[in-house]
């Protein structure tokens, strides 16, 4: 963990983020000529109930959205194109890409398929004018990725606020942050553009009277950490102050999601399985919101007279998924309890449950080749999150989140569509997600 000491500001621009634009779809048009300048949706599959990841600059200019099932996007905009996806693909221009930005700075950090931080604070003797760099990388990537892909490419003195500049114009847009004209660019934003603050939190902060960035770049570090309940206000007012919070996003050493169970509780056994679920759930949505994989699972499991099952896995592949992580602990479990001749692992006495990630992994270090077919998958899985932060985690959930569903005794997978429904409050099931 960080130490609030060494948080210094940083009150020059010289930290670069690059997104491109519309990546998948771009990609799909470079490659195909006749697909460039109309209307493309890449998607999980093309039949009717095919969901939309990546619609091009034309589609998304036409109301085409990510997350759109393809019967309604092709009502919207009836010449568009649907296409599959090719992970392969995409990830050779990411390959690309970072070769060109590594030949602006040893310090380059992909942070998705599609974007990348170019650090080159330790680079200002070598480069006088950041803006110069950012138009030469705009220039080189159309040179030597691909003359069709465009990206927006933000300046600012940290990673976020580079981000965040990055997000001001689309596509091909080129901002700057700076300290002296921070407050202007914040002036009418609504809170919930900063990356990072979905509805849950934005709450906390209107409790508190925070209700636009400015408030929240001049509330004190003591204010924002009551008011957000946890250090995160802290890492809030470093961001909004050019302190550099995000450069090491990888820095968790691991994460872990436990619950109590009430005596009302254990007398199902499938709401203990629910309980379970939501762990692994919970960790994989914290997996992906910071980019990782897990080299080693954990579980715990107590019971009333004291006993404890207790296993630790290290995985053949990296696991990010909370469906193939329930998979691997309900084998091992199976395995126990044909070893040991006992009852299930999950029964009735089950006092309290605890899973456990370790190891991690950068996703872009996940070697994709070993993992061809799950690149969609993945991506998919990032593109459900955003989506979920976007319109909030209600409208969009999996299956296995729904629990009038047979959760678990009917494991779907990701690649399907039928993982994705509009779903109903989520407030209405039997327990919430502990955090
Ligand atoms: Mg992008």
């Amino acid at each position: 963990m960080y130490n609030e000491n060494t948080i210094k500001a940083n009150l020059k621009a010289t930290v670069l983020f690059v997104d491109m634009n519309s990546f998948f779809a771009s990609c799909e048009q470079q490659t195909n000529y006749w697909l460039r300048g109309r209307p493309v949706a890449v998607c999980v599959y093309t039949g009717k109930n095919g969901a939309i990841i990546a619609p091009s600059i034309e589609a998304k200019k036409m109301g085409v959205k990510m997350g759109l099932r393809l019967e309604e996007a092709m009502q919207i905009c009836p010449e568009l194109v649907p296409l599959e996806t090719h992970p392969a693909r995409y990830r050779d221009f990411h390959v690309k890409l970072i070769n060109v930005l590594k030949k602006y700075s040893q310090d380059v950090i992909p942070r998705s398929i599609d974007e990348a931080v170019v650090d080159l604070t330790n680079y200002q003797l070598i480069y006088k004018d950041m803006t110069q760099v950012a138009m030469d990388i705009k220039r080189d990537i159309k040179n030597e990725v691909g003359d069709w892909l465009k990206c927006s490419i933000g300046i600012a003195p940290n990673a976020f606020l580079a981000k965040l500049a990055s997000d001001m114009q689309k596509p091909d847009g080129l901002t700057i942050i700076t300290p002296e004209n921070i407050d202007e660019k914040l002036k009418n934003m609504p809170i919930t553009d900063l990356p990072g603050i979905a509805s849950g939190m934005a709450e906390r902060l209107r409790v508190a009277g925070i209700t636009t960035p400015l408030q929240l770049r001049y509330a004190t570090p003591e204010y924002l950490k009551s008011a957000c309940k946890s250090i995160i206000g802290l890492h809030w007012h470093y961001r909004l102050n050019f302190g550099e919070m995000d450069m090491q996003a990888q820095g968790y050493k691991s994460m872990q999601a436990m619950r109590q169970v009430s005596r009302d509780q254990r007398k199902k056994v499938s709401v203990l399985e629910d309980i379970f679920l939501s762990l692994c759930m919970t960790l994989e949505k914290r997996m992906v919101k910071n980019n990782v994989f897990a080299k080693k699972l954990g579980v715990t499991i107590r019971y009333e007279d004291g006993f404890t099952y207790e296993d630790n896995i290290r995985t053949a592949m990296p696991q990010q998924d909370g469906i193939k992580m329930i998979q691997i602990f309900r084998n091992r479990m199976q395995h126990y309890v044909d070893k040991n001749r006992c009852e299930a692992v999950i029964n009735k006495r089950v006092t309290s449950m605890g899973v456990l990630v370790t190891d991690f992994l950068p996703t872009e270090l996940v070697q994709y080749d070993l993992f061809e077919n799950n690149v969609r998958i993945d991506t998919m899985r990032k593109a459900l999150y955003e989506v979920k932060d976007k319109h909030g985690k209600d409208k969009i959930m999996r299956a296995s989140e729904l629990h009038d569903e047979p959760v678990l005794k009917d494991v779907i997978g990701f690649g399907s569509v039928k993982d994705i429904y509009e779903g109903d409050d989520d407030t209405k099931s039997p327990f919430s997600i502990q955090f």
